[in-house]
């Protein structure tokens, strides 16, 4: 009897802690969803990057901390946080990044590189602007990360 209660006791604690964990993510992705991002800054010139391509719609610039030869991102001036906030209204801006990806990708990485968007909690998103992954510059394995 006495090992239920302990066992109730510990697994009770358990399901609040996960609780707590899961409120403090959702309340992450609410207070990144509504504030500017670093990529804000970057598009406005506050805050320097390494730029390697620019135009209206959109900016290249090589990730900061890059996990192979070849990293950079893509990204749309304008704010859609998430991918999943996409609209109809985006498929053009959305579209134009990823010919622009596609562009770069082909001249930094001759022999292929990889396409990644993180997307929300579960995705690893830690920049709630969305932006675009180009991995290359040396043979990739797969599957990625899980
Ligand atoms: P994600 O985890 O998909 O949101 O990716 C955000 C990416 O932005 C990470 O790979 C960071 O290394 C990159 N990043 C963050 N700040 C900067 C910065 N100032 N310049 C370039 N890349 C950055």
């Amino acid at each position: 009897m006495l090992k239920l209660i302990n066992f109730t006791r510990k697994f009770s604690k358990t399901i609040i802690k996960l609780s707590e964990e899961e409120k403090a993510k959702s309340a992450f992705v609410a207070s990144a969803l509504k504030n500017t991002t670093i990529f804000d800054k970057i598009i406005s010139k506050e805050i320097s990057a390494d730029i390697i391509y620019e135009d209206s719609k959109c900016l290249a610039f090589n990730d900061i901390n890059a996990q192979a030869k070849v990293h950079f991102l893509v990204i749309p001036k304008c704010r859609i946080p998430r991918l999943e906030d996409m609209t109809e209204k985006d498929c053009e801006v959305v579209g134009h990044i990823m010919k622009i990806a596609s562009k770069l990708g082909k001249e930094r990485s001759p022999e292929g590189f990889r396409l990644v968007v993180n997307n929300g909690v579960h995705g690893c998103q830690s920049i709630y602007h969305l932006h675009l992954h180009i991995i290359g510059g040396q043979q990739l394995s797969w599957p990625p990360g899980v």
